[in-house]
């Protein structure tokens, strides 16, 4: 039965001219994964003829530009080109061997170059973290000599995350004098694994080998690479190998060349929800070819994720309209290191703050036929109950929660606060970044797969309203009430340039605005200034004002207490008439008194600001002053452990009680909020430590309902207080 309901869902979805269709997805990952795109690394020809595809394609589809009239973004990068290498180890048993670039080792992006001959030392995984209990070298002299690192870390008694990374192992190899790093990681040497630009050194050869070569070092050393492994997961053991290698590099920086992210967007339908963006996103860029000409096409990494995006971007614009916007980025650099998407997130041509999710698409073409998704639990309970979903799903689909790091475009996202989800094809990948990971090898069924889910997920992440559970969700939903103006973002700049699209009315309210007032009035000015002249009334601001019949009222603004106390009436009075009425304000300095003269606090409240108030001596007369727009802002930890008559005052005043919820409340604290649960309440977790919060927010629910709070209750407690006491809804 449920499975004929499937079949039948199934059925009219492929129906639909607009769904998408996996053979399209393949077709464009084969063209991009074929020897006529060189690779696509970052800066060179065939990097840049994929990207003018991708923007050919967008214009074809009808994507809009997504950096003003552009659909490019510079991406500034160290751009290098392999011109010759050669290996081999002159006194082995066998006598003299050459190695084979391509089999036998590989060149690392961003290597340095120069000739090497000398005594081959293992250092195991090359760490050094005495505090920690290890250190791989053990005294070993290892100046002149060439070095060979085992990628990873040791399995037993250690904690070593931020010492088993190549940028740190090749620090300390700088730091002891070794004349090249040869590193290990699998039988075959992976190619195109870049050296961050922070590590690059114009004279300092670094090579990847493989199984061969580093079995040859191992002979008459006692060792195989079997027990070598296993003796370093116990303990440290640095080996002289006896062995003498030439090893010769040469690679050339290519001046003033860089990559591009190509960006398209497709807007929303629904006028305030059109201001909150779905990043879709993947990477075009491969690590090119090597010094011989060799191509390594990468087509599953990730000329399939490109593929893919391309044929949903098609779907979208195609499809029913979502309400909310769409920006597709197929980013640059990320085998130089994620260059492209933190390049997008530190200097976002959207409003970065704006950003309701981001769904990543990174190897996606080859495997058995399924779908793997992570990091759904960054959406919160919409991600769980999505997920939760699916298992009834005929489709294969397999999710895990997020680990904390990332090793693809969305990790840049989620450490900067928007909830990012990684999408890659079920099954082994075992070409990675290899010269097999070509076109013939991808299949029509993991596009299928991957496609037919990420088209469901958008199409709901698109139409629904949830909180995301990113930092700042709060904010993030005061946010959704309004039009924003993020005075220290990047929508208007250091000297108040306004950046945004014509089409983009809304950014991101930062809670630590540090502007000053004569600067905010500027940068207001600029803005309307820019609205004007853009005609942007016509557009997003005014149909956002229309949402809300009024724009005045529309617009939040953070300015900290502190620029605001001293300033005049008149200064108020100004930003009221710039549209911005209501004014969000940021805790002020302990030590600062209220300060404000009676006409700033009219102005401040007929412009129908807000005040957040800390837990403080000051808190009571000003919930006293500012009434009904009074937040207080306390952890609930500190709450509960308040004075019980200044507790019950507080609840019992008009103020919205604004808490942070840094662990799971204990029984105090249930009790402390049990009467104001159904008005006075929000509780937040936006402050707590991103990997805490996902366990506390479910935790804390749990808690709550435990202690008999409905579910209605916990919606009042999590989001839907800020919506009644900002009246909007
Ligand atoms: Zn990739």
């Amino acid at each position: 039965m449920r499975r004929t309901f499937h079949l039948l869902l199934i059925l009219s979805l492929c129906s639909l001219a607009h769904a998408f269709d996996a053979a399209r997805a393949l077709e464009i990952a084969k063209k991009l994964g074929s020897d006529e795109f060189e690779g696509r690394r970052s800066g060179h020809p065939g990097g840049m003829k994929a990207e003018q595809y991708i923007e050919n394609y967008c214009k074809e589809i009808g994507l809009a530009p997504g950096n003003k009239e552009s659909y490019f973004q510079d991406v500034p990068m160290l751009v290098h080109k392999e011109v010759s290498a050669s290996l081999s180890i002159a006194n082995s048993e066998l006598g003299k061997i050459a190695f084979h670039h391509g089999l036998d080792f590989t060149v690392c992006t961003h290597s340095g170059s120069g000739y090497v001959q000398g005594e081959v030392v293992l250092v195991g995984h090359g760490i050094v973290a005495p505090e920690k209990g290890r250190d791989d070298y053990q005294g070993m002299d290892v100046k002149g000599k060439v070095i060979v690192i085992l990628r990873g870390q040791p399995t037993s008694n250690y904690s070593l995350e931020a010492e088993d990374t190549r940028g740190a192992a090749l620090k300390i190899a700088k730091e002891r004098g070794a004349s090249a790093v040869m590193w290990h990681s699998g039988a075959f040497p992976v190619n195109g694994a870049a050296i961050a630009e922070e590590h690059y050194h114009a004279e300092l050869p670094l090579i990847y080998i493989g199984d061969r070569a580093l079995q040859v070092l191992l002979e008459n050393t006692g060792k195989s690479l079997k027990t070598y492994k296993t003796a370093i997961d116990l303990a440290p053991m640095p080996i002289r190998t006896g062995k003498q290698v030439s090893l010769a590099v040469r690679t050339k920086e290519l001046k003033n060349r860089h990559g591009r992210n190509v960006i398209g967007i497709v807007y929303g339908s629904d006028p305030v929800m059109r201001n909150e963006l779905i990043v879709v996103g993947a990477h075009l860029d491969h690590v090119g070819e090597n010094a011989n000409g060799v191509i390594y096409n990468g087509a599953d990494d990730d000329a399939s994720g490109s593929g893919l995006i391309a044929e949903l971007a098609r779907s979208v614009v195609e499809g029913e309209p979502l309400k909310r916007t769409v920006v597709f980025i197929w980013f640059t650099g990320e085998e130089d290191g994620l260059i492209g998407s933190t390049h997008f997130v530190g200097n976002a041509t959207l409003p970065f703050g704006n950003i309701a999710a981001m769904m990543n698409f990174d190897m996606v073409g080859q495997g058995d036929g399924g779908c793997d998704i992570s990091n759904l639990d960054l959406f919160g309970d919409f991600g769980w109950d999505y997920a939760d979903s699916l298992h009834h799903a005929a489709s294969p689909i397999e999710t895990y929660a997020s680990s904390g790091d990332g090793s693809s475009d969305y990790a840049p996202f989620v450490e900067q606060g928007a909830p990012g989800i990684a999408f890659w094809s079920s099954g082994s990948h075992p070409f990675y970044h290899q010269l097999t990971d070509d076109g013939p090898w991808l299949n029509e069924e993991s596009f299928a797969s991957v496609g037919k889910q990420a088209e469901a997920l958008l199409r709901h992440v698109g139409n629904t309203q949830f909180v995301p559970a990113a930092r700042s969700d709060s904010l993030r939903l005061i946010s959704r009430q309004s039009i924003t103006v993020d005075v220290d973002g990047f929508f208007v700049d250091a000297v108040g340039t306004v950046k945004a699209s014509r089409d983009l009315t809304c950014a991101w309210l930062p809670h630590d605005a540090k502007t000053p007032m004569i600067d905010l009035i500027n940068r207001c000015a600029s803005l309307h200034e820019y609205c004007d002249a853009h005609q942007v009334a016509s557009k997003g601001l005014k149909s956002a004002a229309e949402a809300h019949g009024n724009l005045k009222r529309g617009v939040f603004l953070a300015i900290p207490e502190r620029g605001l106390t001293g300033r005049s009436a008149r200064d108020v009075a100004t930003l009221t008439k710039m549209g911005l009425s209501v004014v969000h304000l940021t805790p002020g300095d302990q030590a600062v008194k209220l300060g404000m003269s009676d006409q700033v606090f009219d102005a401040l409240e007929s412009a129908g600001a807000f005040a957040m108030i800390p837990l403080d001596y000051n808190t009571a007369p000003r919930v006293q002053s500012w009434g009904s727009r009074a937040i207080v802002t306390a952890s609930l930890k500190q709450f509960a452990e308040l004075d019980s008559s200044f507790r019950a005052s507080l609840m019992s005043s008009q103020a919205l009680l604004m808490l942070d919820v840094l662990s799971t409340p204990d029984s105090a604290q249930i009790e402390a909020i049990r009467p104001g649960r159904q008005r006075l309440v929000h509780l937040n977790f936006g402050e707590s430590y991103e990997d805490l919060r996902e366990t506390e927010q479910k935790a804390s629910m749990t808690t709550l309902m435990q202690a008999g709070f409905s579910r209605d209750d916990l919606f009042c407690l999590f989001n839907g207080n800020l919506r009644r006491y900002l009246g909007r809804e």
